[in-house]
């Protein structure tokens, strides 16, 4: 984490922290004010994005959130970052927001299974159509931009399987055609790469994996340009969305070690894959490892890390025992959600992955998710070496 937020996150106790050295939880509905000129004052700041100590009312949000709020303006140089109280409705958020009956949202093959719901199920009840792009192929995602197109919205890398995008191409057509971008950030958050400075309108976080890290809290971060702010302030004030102060403080905590875990995320990453890389049974590993594959070199280009979220493709016959080395495994857990502590390991059915119209897995071929945690990474090797055993 670079020096100037380091200082920022020391610096933001002096306000608030009453000697403290942690903010303080601020719950509250009502918000007082001295006078009704103040109160009007401070609405007339909050139109004006000004950045202001608190808000108006405990919907916005309390001294708490604010605190958040200019933490992750400063992580992700952002206009404004809004608030969601899950990673979800984040992307929610960011959609409706952008998109009315009539608009057209092409999207990326991969993006995670309930934005594929949201935009490919509910949004086509209000006539707004998704049109899915292949995220290895660029000019497929050219030949779909019609005048009715209103977003890219672009998940890199792909949920699952993680195919790596030519973002700054993205982004140069997006201008050109004159239509908003938004990016599912997650895998990376802002540590590892800042999609706003690429020229995203908008970056999504599921505050619930790394930016909290430890499992225990769920969020969402919809950092914004000033180019979007009022359409996004518009639908978030209607929407009713509002991260609890608590869940707030939470997540204020994850981001004082975002640095270390991320870093320490990567390095048992590579160890693992070292080992995993020279094993027969694994057939492909999906992660930007490889230096000579086009995904590496795509990922080296825009990003400055990569995270500990990968997938292995086995083949086998015999999808119990396929199960049996995930069941097998000691100290990964079996289950959703990531970014946390623990390592995590699940396998997904191909009809978990939703639709899919440029990826297949063939019949004998099995996809594990592994997440790898901040365990010791010797460890963590031995105990898939052991059930690698079990695959047959
Ligand atoms: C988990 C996840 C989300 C949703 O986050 P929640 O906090 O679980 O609602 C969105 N996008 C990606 C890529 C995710 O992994």
């Amino acid at each position: 984490m670079d020096k100037s937020l380091k200082t920022f996150l020391k610096y933001t106790g002096k306000d608030y922290y009453n000697r403290s050295v942690n903010p303080p939880v601020v719950r509250a509905s009502t918000i007082l004010f001295k006078t009704m000129q103040e109160l009007r004052k401070h609405q007339k700041d909050i139109a004006k994005n000004k950045d202001v100590d608190h808000w108006d009312y405990g919907r916005q949000g309390t001294q708490t959130t604010v605190q958040l709020q200019r933490l992750l303006r400063k992580l992700e140089d952002a206009y404004q970052v809004f608030l969601t109280p899950t990673g979800f409705s984040a992307v929610a958020l960011s959609i409706m927001s952008l998109c009315r009956p009539g608009d057209e949202i092409v999207i990326s093959d991969g993006v995670y299974r309930p934005t594929q719901k949201l935009t490919d199920g509910l949004l086509k009840e209000f006539n707004i159509k998704a049109i899915w792009y292949n995220p290895n192929n660029f000019n497929d995602l050219k030949n779909k931009i019609t005048k009715k197109t209103k977003l890219i919205y672009v998940e890199n890398p792909g949920s699952n399987t993680f195919e790596m995008q030519d973002l700054g191409k993205v982004i140069s057509l997006a201008k050109k055609k004159k239509i908003y971008t938004a990016i599912d950030n997650t895998w990376a958050t802002a540590y590892f790469f800042k999609p706003l400075k690429l020229g995203f309108d908008i970056s999504i976080t599921s505050a619930t994996k790394y930016y909290s890290g430890h499992s225990d809290v769920m969020g969402g971060t919809v950092a914004v340009s000033k180019k979007v702010y009022k359409r996004v302030w518009w639908y978030n004030h209607v929407s009713g969305y509002r991260l609890s102060p608590d869940d707030a403080y939470l997540i204020i905590r994850g981001i004082r070690t975002l640095d270390l875990r991320m870093d320490k995320h990567q390095e048992n990453t590579k160890k693992v894959i070292n080992f995993l890389k020279s094993q027969k049974k694994i057939s492909r590993i999906l992660y930007p490892y490889k230096t000579s594959s086009k995904e590496y070199k795509l990922w080296k280009k825009y990003y400055s890390g990569a995270s500990g979220l990968l997938s292995l493709i086995i083949k086998s016959n015999s999808k119990s025992s396929v199960y049996k080395f995930v069941n097998k495994l000691e100290l990964f857990g079996i289950g959703y959600s990531w970014g946390g502590f623990e390592s995590l390991a699940v396998y997904t059915d191909p009809v978990e992955l939703g639709k899919r119209p440029y990826f297949k897995l063939e019949k004998n071929e099995h996809l594990v998710r592994l997440h790898i945690g901040l365990e010791n990474p010797k460890d963590l090797i031995n105990d898939l070496k052991k059930s690698l055993k079990y695959i047959r």
